[in-house]
């Protein structure tokens, strides 16, 4: 049965080694988002794709979450001593090898759907890695800075350069409404047995997603066999910062109200025995419930996590 899987980073990564132990990998189609895409000196970095990546291909470093194992920053402690613009953000000299190559691919002309495949071929991944586009779409945050100013930042400023400590105004997706979806994004959805939203950041790694005119409505034609698995576990995110982000675009901190924030998309949702509280209420807007231990301490809790997912997608 074919699965498609809408992913952000860190979360989804963890979630998408249990789906791939729990049907066949080459059934698994990885819808990702690249809203928070941006070039540093030069490259092209991809964060969400490079993290599903690397967490398919079992070279993620799990206690960072994000990045490679055994990974060393010689190259970015360089940039800083030079005091390049762009060295706050940290890449891995491994990491590097994917974005100067990734770069390449795409200043041939080539896109990054294509140059997706590449890297995803060189890590021996056999499940289909797909851009949710080839257009640029940036997450850009609206913020209040420290002394009330208005500023307009891209995701990565928000959330890595000033560590997410301004109030936020407004998310919003630049390029989103002129964006088409990836090549075979939204046949992969159509002709799914089930939909998987995994527990990612709902506004910053779902939400761009859904953005791209098309897919919202391509999910929720499939209503029936979509499931999504919560990312905010006892009324907080496991990790990152989603409490921040959350709230300003109007959504309540708890897996009920993430599952209200996917109304009209869901067909069943998966929740913490920590929030077992909340159970009724999302029960209340017609969806199938699971009630189950959604941290993914290693591939077989995600594994036990993605057979639950995908019953509730099926509801049986
Ligand atoms: P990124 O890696 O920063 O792009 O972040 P993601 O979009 O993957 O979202 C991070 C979200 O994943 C946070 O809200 C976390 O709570 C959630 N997450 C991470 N690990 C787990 C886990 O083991 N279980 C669940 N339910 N959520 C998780
Ligand atoms: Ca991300």
């Amino acid at each position: 049965m074919a699965i498609v899987a809408l992913a952000g980073g860190v979360g989804a990564g963890k979630f998408l080694r249990g789906l791939v132990r729990a049907v066949p990998a080459h059934d698994v189609t990885v819808v990702v988002n690249t809203g928070d895409d941006r070039r540093f000196h030069g490259l092209h970095v991809s964060p969400d794709l490079d993290s599903v990546t690397y967490w398919l291909a079992g070279r993620a470093d799990r206690d960072r979450g994000w990045g490679r194992e055994g990974e060393t920053f010689r190259a970015t402690e360089e940039l800083r001593a030079f005091g390049a613009a762009d060295s706050w953000f940290g890449l891995g000299d491994l990491d590097l090898a994917t974005h100067l190559h990734r770069t390449s691919l795409l200043d041939r002309g080539v896109p990054l759907s294509e140059a997706t495949s590449h890297v995803a071929a060189r890590f021996g991944i056999d499940a289909r890695i797909l851009p949710m586009t080839d257009d640029l779409v940036e997450t850009r945050v609206e913020v209040a800075g420290q002394e009330g100013e208005p500023l307009d930042l891209h995701f990565q400023e928000y959330w890595v350069q000033r560590g997410a400590a301004d109030q936020v105004k407004e998310v919003r997706f630049a390029g989103a409404l002129a964006a088409r979806p990836g090549p075979g994004v939204l046949e992969a959805i159509a002709a799914a047995g089930a939909v998987l939203i995994c527990p990612s950041n709902p506004i910053a790694s779902i939400d761009p997603i859904l953005a791209v005119p098309g897919i919202r409505e391509a999910v929720a034609a499939r209503r029936d066999r979509v499931a999504g698995v919560s990312p905010i576990v006892g009324g907080a995110p496991l990790r990152g910062m989603a409490d921040r982000l959350l709230p300003a675009a109007g959504v309540e901190v708890s897996a009920a109200g993430v599952a209200e924030h996917y109304a009209g998309l869901l067909g069943g949702w998966v929740i913490d025995h920590r929030d077992a509280r909340l159970a009724g209420r999302v029960e209340g807007m017609g969806l199938r419930v699971a009630v189950t231990d959604t941290i993914m301490v290693d591939d077989a809790a995600a594994e036990a996590l993605a057979r639950v997912a995908l019953r509730a997608a099926l509801g049986r």
